[in-house]
């Protein structure tokens, strides 16, 4: 028997099957809600897996875009499915900080992986992965190669702006003004984790920290966040099908 989990997320869908407790299989497709990208991560999960959609005992939805994928047969929040996907990646974890397409959370995990505590910024491009797709824009620089670049930075470019169009003309004049690319980058970085730090510590700092979401693919940032908080961050390759994740361990619990 199959469980699937779905995150229709604001510009990605992640779609992970689970059988027994394990991921059979999973898929991002970079599109979120309102496009063909949640059909086309369910299908390709499929694929992965091998199985056919009558295989699928129960789905269940989550992300922002979760009510307008009508194949769910129920839906839950963004923030219990981070706090199931983490708990099941990372079983220590008791703080996650997920940072997605357009917002970022700071979840508290008890002992047992229930949530305790969260706070969550909704409201503001900056310390979310828009704020690095604006900036990775300006650069010319695909996403996935800001981390390579803020490895090679001698020394992080400050970035002072807290409103991300703001920050955008600072990161234009730091260039102009011959500020080398790679500090730059990593100034980009440090703002974001500064930002979700700052979350962090309304909720509070209770190790073992981990990370989920897109922006957890970048290495700039999680050092970053590290340096912010003092304390080593956990990652997985498979952080951002956490949501995904959370929500086809919630089918796989709900039908036991
Ligand atoms: P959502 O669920 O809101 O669609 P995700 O958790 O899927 O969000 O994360 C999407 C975000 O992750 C995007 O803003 C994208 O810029 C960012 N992202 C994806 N890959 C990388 C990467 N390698 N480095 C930095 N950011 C990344």
């Amino acid at each position: 028997m199959h469980f699937a989990g779905i995150d229709v997320g604001s510009t990605t869908s992640k779609c992970v099957l689970v059988q027994d407790g394990e991921m059979i299989g999973s898929a991002l497709v970079d599109m979120g809600i309102g496009t063909a990208g949640p059909e086309r991560a369910y299908s390709e999960a499929l694929a992965a897996a091998g199985a056919v959609p009558e295989d699928v005992a129960c789905c269940v939805a989550t992300g922002y875009g979760r009510s307008s994928w009508k194949g769910a047969d129920q839906t839950i929040s963004e923030l219990t499915a981070h706090g199931l996907g983490n708990h099941f990646l990372f079983p220590d974890a008791r703080t996650v900080i997920d940072i997605g397409g357009q917002d970022a959370k700071v979840i508290e995990l008890d002992a047992n992986g229930r949530m305790a505590n969260f706070v969550m910024n909704d409201k503001c491009a900056a310390g979310t992965g828009r704020f690095l797709e604006v900036m990775a824009n300006v650069l010319r620089i695909p996403i996935g190669e800001l981390e390579v670049l803020a490895a090679q930075a001698e020394q992080a470019a400050p970035i002072s702006s807290t409103c991300t169009v703001f920050a955008e003309s600072e990161v234009i004049s730091q260039l102009a003004s011959g500020t080398p690319v790679p500090d730059v980058v990593a100034g980009i970085c440090a703002s974001v984790a500064s930002r979700v730090a700052a979350l962090a510590k309304r909720v509070g700092i209770k190790e073992q920290v981990c990370m989920s979401g897109g922006v957890a693919q970048n290495g700039g940032v999680r050092r970053a966040l590290e340096q912010t908080l003092g304390v080593p961050i956990a990652w997985s390759s498979q952080a951002q099908l956490a949501g995904a994740l959370g929500a086809a361990l919630h089918a796989c619990h709900k039908s036991h």
